[in-house]
């Protein structure tokens, strides 16, 4: 060991990244981290963080007409682009420095630049060479735009955060998470949304009763929603950008944002150089030790597929180092990852879908429950709550709860917990709820809506 530079060499500093240099250096590892365009990765600069806060920006649309209702004399103020633009770069700036410091502060070495592996315990960046006895690749995702013509006028989620102009009419294209996140918060903030789909129905892998109900309420908020439509090609035109659509119809915008999913970001990494086997989706395949084909190189987040999301290459950068430098064996537990949609009203889920349930389990009782959030009894708004509980009928085990209302993330986080721990019906029955709240209607579904 003593012969290399470094025990662990950590190639990217996103959200797995991180996690792993900070921990092994905190188990006395020398650690050197390569980062080439933003500390804190996808997550903090051009993800998770800069989304939620725009989302929050987005929802004051609503909040202020809500208002009226309940005694405020308000009218909608003026929303201004460059004022939550800019705030957000100094807040992602902010994060930024915090992240520099959390590895300054465990001694482990950060090193600008583009890394690429020259063999299985070197790693070059620019000019310099550095060797270590075990490197880490936490490379993350990168968008992926389709090739068609005029694609190159279409822009990603890396840039959308910082438009220089508001897009007044926006179109986004997809139909998983950045696309309905993005839809939404467009929409929240003024734009004319238009989003369109490839296929019958948006959100693929979600239970099949929110992905129509979110169908509807998205609808009902104002956003365009387009299924079945591909776009053939876009061009400029005066003033913006024409769409030709696969229907024969034509679509003007000021921006056109492509959601259409992320591949593993590989580029000049060296992987010719080294036996690191890729997956037939582009993914580097790793064990449960997140080791890779070659035994020294190791790999997580991101880049290895299955969910991609922060907490779970938090959870992965963390077995990692405590595996290989703690001393601790320590494994990633993969069952029930609750994961949110911050779309507006956002989807909270944790479990299986109905489909998946009933091909599983044989027999399932499942609870449905739709209703008007109380707040929209007097706010006027046409919004609907929907919450849907899947049960074992073997077992009585609740095995997949969904919701798509105000909250649903917050309140997943708890849900989540309890199927961890094997909770059944009955003791959601038997669980007091807290009133009034939405959340309280998850304890109180007593007839179900179908048992098979
Ligand atoms: P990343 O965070 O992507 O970090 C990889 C780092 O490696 C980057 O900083 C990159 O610059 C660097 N890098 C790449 N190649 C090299 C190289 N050769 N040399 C040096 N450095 C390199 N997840 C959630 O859980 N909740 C959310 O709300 C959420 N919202 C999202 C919204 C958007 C718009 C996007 C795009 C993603 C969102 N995600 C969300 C997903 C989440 O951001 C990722 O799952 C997470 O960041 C993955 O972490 P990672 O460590 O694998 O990679
Ligand atoms: P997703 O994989 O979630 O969705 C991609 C969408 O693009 C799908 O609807 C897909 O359709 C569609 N698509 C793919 N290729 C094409 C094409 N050639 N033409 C038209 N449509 C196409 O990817 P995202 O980019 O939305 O997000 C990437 C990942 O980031 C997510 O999967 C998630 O893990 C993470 N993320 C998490 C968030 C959160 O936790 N809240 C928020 C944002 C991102 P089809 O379904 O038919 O394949």
């Amino acid at each position: 060991m003593d012969n290399f530079d470094y025990d662990l060499f950590v190639i990217g500093a996103g959200s797995g990244g991180v996690r792993a240099a900070r921990m092994a250096a905190g188990f006395g590892a020398r650690v050197a981290v390569a980062e080439d365009r933003y500390m804190g990765g996808t997550c903090v600069n051009v993800g998770c963080v800069p989304k939620k806060l725009y989302v929050y920006a987005s929802e004051y649309s609503k909040a202020f007409s809500d208002a009226r209702n309940f005694g405020w004399d308000s009218s909608k103020p003026a929303f201004d682009w460059a004022t939550l633009r800019d705030n957000k770069k100094t807040e992602i700036s902010r994060l930024n420095a915090i992240y520099n410091n959390l590895l300054a502060g465990v001694k482990a070495d950060v090193i600008d630049g583009r890394a690429s592996i020259v063999d299985a315990h070197t790693v070059a960046v620019g000019e310099r060479q550095f060797t270590a006895d075990k490197i880490l690749i936490a490379t993350g995702g990168w968008p992926h735009v389709p090739s068609f013509p005029g694609s190159e006028y279409a822009i990603t989620s890396n840039e959308v955060f910082d438009l220089e102009h508001f897009p007044e009419r926006l179109v986004i294209v997809g139909g998983g998470y950045i696309a309905v996140e993005f839809a939404g918060i467009f929409n929240g903030l003024g734009s004319q949304v238009t989003q369109i789909y490839r296929g019958p129905l948006f959100l693929r892998g979600f239970d099949s009763d929110i992905r129509a109900h979110a169908a509807r309420e998205i609808a009902k908020t104002g956003v365009d929603l387009r299924f079945e439509l591909n776009v053939e090609s876009i061009s400029p035109a005066a003033g913006g950008l024409q769409l030709q659509l696969s229907d024969g119809s034509s679509l003007e915008a000021d921006a056109v944002l492509y959601a259409t999913g992320r591949k593993p970001n590989l580029e000049g990494l060296g992987l010719a150089n080294v036996e690191v086997a890729i997956s037939e989706f582009g993914t580097i395949i790793v064990d449960e030790e997140f080791r890779t084909s070659e035994p020294s190189i190791f790999a997580l987040g991101d880049v290895t597929g299955g969910m991609e999301l922060t907490p779970v290459a938090l959870a992965e950068g963390m077995a990692f180092a405590r595996r290989q430098f703690g001393g601790a064996e320590y494994a990633v537990d993969y069952d029930f990852i609750p994961t949110a949609v911050f779309c507006q009203p956002s989807i909270g889920s944790v479990g299986f879908t109905e489909d998946e349930a009933r091909a599983k389990f044989g027999h399932i009782r499942l609870f449905k429950s739709t209703f008007k959030p109380m707040k929209h009894t007097i706010s006027g708004r046409d919004e609907q709550t929907f919450m849907k509980l899947i049960v074992d009928k073997a077992t009585d085990r609740v095995v997949g709860v969904h919701m798509m209302g105000p909250d649903a993330g917050e309140i997943m986080q708890g849900i989540a917990i309890a199927l961890r721990a094997g909770a059944t019906k009955a003791l959601f029955d038997t669980t007091i709820g807290i009133h009034p709240t939405a959340a309280e209607e998850f304890v109180t579904m007593r007839e179900p809506w179908t048992e098979d």
